[in-house]
């Protein structure tokens, strides 16, 4: 059985597509099958991947209005066991489209759609936009657990209680299977404070939440990397780009914890 896990967190910029891509493509790496869904109308997991606009016809929109299956949208990565669920910008529309049909079951059809080609994958990562509309929600009506990138930059608890009241209210109603996998500190920087106190807080509240890497018992903390700003202009995941640098084996050390638990 695959394990279906979303990205999310309704604040932009707190490194969801980083972790998506990067967490997705180190799961590769240790030899998974992956599926990577972008679901984000900014489409940048697409183009972190490799892909643009001109490289295919059918994404993610045309599969949740019901016009392609999701294996006719699906692309290979230069990773081998590592596939691509595509967006576009065209996906804003979809929540439109939703309100106006007053679609039936709107809140599970990214589910429905993911039954269909589940059994293919070990793992599948799904990439949400910021906010918690009903794109994000489709996301967590179809995941298993839900990891939260933390920014360790700005103020960043601000926001977590209405996204956390939203993840308890996905569980009472259309999926009391979803759990919080775990916070994920990302863009820590060791000379700042604000890290420390950010992380410190984390630690605080939701100390079992945080992942623990396997080898060494550490918290993984994604750091504050260039490496990892610099690789989605490349089209590449950080591991294929510089698979040493401090970023990678965080990443790395995200998916070895995932694995094992
Ligand atoms: P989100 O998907 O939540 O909007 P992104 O993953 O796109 O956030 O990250 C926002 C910006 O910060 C991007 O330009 C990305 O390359 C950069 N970034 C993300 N994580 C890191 C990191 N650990 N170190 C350096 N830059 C990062
Ligand atoms: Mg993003």
């Amino acid at each position: 059985m695959s394990e279906i896990i979303a990205i999310a967190n309704q604040k932009g910029g707190v490194g969801k597509t980083t972790t998506a891509v990067n967490l997705a493509a180190s799961l590769a790496v240790a030899e998974k099958r992956v599926l990577l869904i972008d679901i984000d109308p900014q489409a940048n997991a697409t183009t972190g991947m490799g892909f643009s606009r001109n490289d295919y016809e059918f994404n993610i929109y045309h599969v949740l209005i019901g016009r392609k299956r999701m294996s006719q949208i699906i692309l290979k990565t230069s990773l081998p066991t590592l596939h691509l669920a595509p967006s576009n910008i065209g996906l804003v529309g979809v929540e439109k489209e939703f309100y106006d049909n007053k679609t039936k079951g709107r809140e599970l059809i990214l589910k429905t759609k993911i039954e269909e080609i589940a059994d293919q994958y070990d793992y599948i990562i799904i990439d949400s936009p910021p906010a918690l509309g009903s794109i994000t929600i489709n996301a967590l009506g179809a995941a298993n657990s839900i990891i939260i990138p933390i920014q360790c930059e700005f103020y960043a608890l601000e926001g977590l209680a209405q996204l956390l009241n939203t993840v308890k209210l996905i569980k009472k109603t259309i999926n009391p299977k979803l759990e919080i996998k775990g916070f994920l500190p990302t863009m820590f920087s060791i000379q700042n404070n604000l890290s420390k106190q950010v992380f410190a807080d984390l630690k605080q509240h939701f100390k079992s939440k945080l992942f623990v890497d396997k080898q060494g018992g550490d918290y993984v903390v994604i750091p504050r990397n260039v490496k990892l700003a610099e690789s989605p202009s490349f089209g590449k995941p950080i591991i294929l780009y510089d698979i040493k640098s401090p970023g990678s084996q965080a990443y790395q050390d995200l998916a070895q914890s995932i694995m094992v638990s």
